[in-house]
């Protein structure tokens, strides 16, 4: 139990600083868990709009069926009527359709084969596309879960750690406090620990003869960065 304002203080200034760094720790999970969302959503993305490109294809491909059809159709039709034509002229000019119909039919039939080929592919690709996305999409969505739970557990951390932090701050001597509180005002962490006769903050080298008062519990300025440095006792 602290039993000396200086104890009592350094337990407040120690419980601001768990909380600074569970506020960290909380928006390092945040950044991670939108980082995943975002990533899962390109991807569903990149999916929808492959799986798009493949309806296009199919719908191409019909298309392009329909107007085969209407080509033979056309050219049945003309084909009828050839043993019914009376002149040469007009005889003329109906095997010059159906040669030009024929050319058409060629070409489309070719177009016809290559849209074919490539909407399989596509189709291909998307199916294993879709199942990678699907085994991946599992394992995010653990991912998920897991970093809402930490988020979750840390934010009540947090808010404990901040009513511990209200508490403690009660016991703290008033002229302690509002100097601690100044000095909060523009630097975080305004009072470190000394680490290896080293500011914690700014790794400055402390002069002995504030290492002798750190020892007896006095707080002194770190010569660098002005934090106020302190030590607990061994
Ligand atoms: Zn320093």
């Amino acid at each position: 139990m602290a039993d000396t304002p200086f104890d009592r203080f350094i337990d407040f200034v120690e419980c601001k600083q768990q909380h600074t760094a569970l506020s960290g720790k909380y928006n390092t999970l945040q950044n991670k868990r939108d980082a995943l969302e975002a990533e899962i959503t390109e991807r569903q993305k990149v999916l929808d709009e492959e799986h798009s490109e493949v309806e296009a294809l199919k719908r191409e491909v019909h298309l392009v069926e329909l107007e085969g059809k209407s080509l033979r159709d056309r050219e049945q039709e003309i084909r009828r009527r050839l043993p019914q034509v009376t002149n040469q002229k007009e005889y003329i000019a109906l095997t010059k359709e159906v040669d030009e119909i024929e050319r058409v039919e060629d070409t489309n039939e070719n177009r016809l084969l290559s849209l074919f080929e490539t909407a399989e592919q596509r189709e291909v690709e998307l199916s294993k596309h879709t199942s990678t996305f699907k085994a991946c999409l599992n394992e995010q969505t653990k991912q998920h879960s897991e970093l809402i739970m930490q988020c979750d557990r840390v934010q009540k951390e947090i808010v404990e750690k901040q009513e511990t932090c209200v508490a403690l701050e009660k016991l703290v001597e008033a002229e302690q406090l509002s100097e601690y509180k100044r000095m909060a005002a523009t630097l975080d962490s305004p009072v470190v620990l000394v680490d290896a006769d080293h500011c914690l903050a700014c790794r400055f080298r402390v002069a002995n003869k504030d290492l002798v008062q750190l020892r007896r519990q006095i707080l002194v300025q770190c010569k660098n960065c002005y934090r106020m440095l302190y030590q607990r006792k061994k």
